[in-house]
């Protein structure tokens, strides 16, 4: 089958033939119907050898979506033909977070070797993936798992950050979200369904802040020297109830810091690097920051449900694997519209 491999250090990654797996007892193989594009894959692809952790080769995609093809012996309550969504975040199962549906903060997973799929373990960039348990799987019924998809990640990881601020969150409040790409234009649609904040979103070009208005932003502000100000102003001095930071650069993160109001909440999720002094002074009476990763399996139900519902849905462009190095570079430019989508099998 063809796969998309990161194979070599600082290279692009590249479409590769391999065999196709074998489901083991109790693992499930899935025909890919769709996988997507993350800025954290850049991320690792551009790690310096001594810090990268993930193998090579590296079967790209930790969003994945396909057709259940194949069981494993001994797995139950799953049908050859199910559609269905990978929940990435993979856990040991048994430790108390992954007891409670949180494998995203499995504290067993480090010493025991588990990894997500495309972040370790072969991800979704292939025509067939291999799941290790079926618990990692959630049904999708009649979504379309091309459209949804990036709900695995690009959906889940925003639902899971802005859930924990929605207290903060009601009539007459303001959040900010920092960078309107793959996971921030689902964060803002996130935010006017389940929240009465008034959406105050950045970035950096007219056709960002384009999309995020026509996602639901009330406001959309160019993200620059001037934005603390213009936050400022829009919420008559106090700052924002909750500031949600999908990049994580440097400048990001001291605009986070410099505008969320007293008793405000900072959420870091972009993993740029960027560091935020907190200290007694450094930031408004009472703020909380926080850096959250992904999100649980119910939460990832929750999410599925609201594509369902309607009140979510993500902007997506498509690529074959053959286009999947171009995919990147489209993503490295900035110049990817909402999420892109690969689709292995056409
Ligand atoms: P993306 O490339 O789709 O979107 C990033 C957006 O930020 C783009 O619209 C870009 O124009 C904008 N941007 C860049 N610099 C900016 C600046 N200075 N100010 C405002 N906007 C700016 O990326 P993505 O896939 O949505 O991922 C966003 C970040 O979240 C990445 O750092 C990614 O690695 C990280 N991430 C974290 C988690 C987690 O669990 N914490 C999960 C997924 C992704
Ligand atoms: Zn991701
Ligand atoms: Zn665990």
């Amino acid at each position: 089958m063809k796969a998309l491999q990161y194979t070599t250090i600082g290279k692009a990654p590249e479409v590769v033939d391999i065999p196709i797996p074998t489901p083991g007892p109790g693992q499930v193989l899935l025909k890919v119907t769709a996988a997507g594009v993350c800025h954290s894959d850049e991320f690792v692809m551009g790690l310096p050898e001594d810090q990268y952790t993930y193998g090579l080769p590296l079967t790209l995609g930790h969003e994945g979506a396909g057709i259940v093809h194949e069981l494993g012996e001994g797995v139950e309550h799953l049908s050859v033909g199910d559609a269905v969504a990978v929940y990435g975040p993979w856990g040991c199962g048994r430790c108390h977070n992954c007891s409670e549906g949180k494998e995203n903060y499995c504290t067993n997973a480090q010493a025991e070797g588990i990894m997500p799929p495309g972040l370790g373990a072969p991800g979704s960039m292939a025509e067939y993936m291999l799941i290790d348990d079926p618990r990692h799987l959630v049904p999708l019924g009649d979504l379309d798992p091309v459209k949804n998809v990036s709900l695995t990640d690009a959906g889940l990881t925003p639902y899971h950050a802005i859930k924990r601020s929605l207290p903060k969150l009601g009539a007459g409040t303001f959040a900010v979200v920092i960078g309107t790409g793959g996971l921030g234009h689902v964060g803002i649609q996130i935010l006017r369904a389940l929240s009465g904040a008034t959406v105050i979103a950045l970035d950096v070009n007219d056709e960002k802040l384009e999309l995020a208005k026509k996602v639901g932003a009330h406001h959309a502000i160019l993200s620059d020297k001037n934005a603390v100000a213009a936050i400022k102003d829009l919420t008559g001095g106090l700052g924002a109830n909750a500031v949600f930071d999908f990049v994580g650069v440097q400048p990001t993160v001291e605009i986070a810091g410099a505008s969320v109001a007293i008793e405000g909440d900072v959420t870091i999720v972009g993993i740029g690097g960027g560091m935020l002094p907190v200290g007694f002074g450094a930031i408004a009476y009472d703020a909380a920051v926080r850096t959250p990763y992904w999100g649980s399996r119910a939460e990832l139900i929750e999410v599925l449900d609201m594509a369902r519902a309607g009140q979510i849905s993500v902007e997506i462009e498509t690529f074959g694997l053959d286009e999947g190095p171009a995919a990147y570079e489209r993503l490295h430019e900035g110049s990817i519209r909402g999420r892109a989508v690969i689709l292995p099998n056409g």
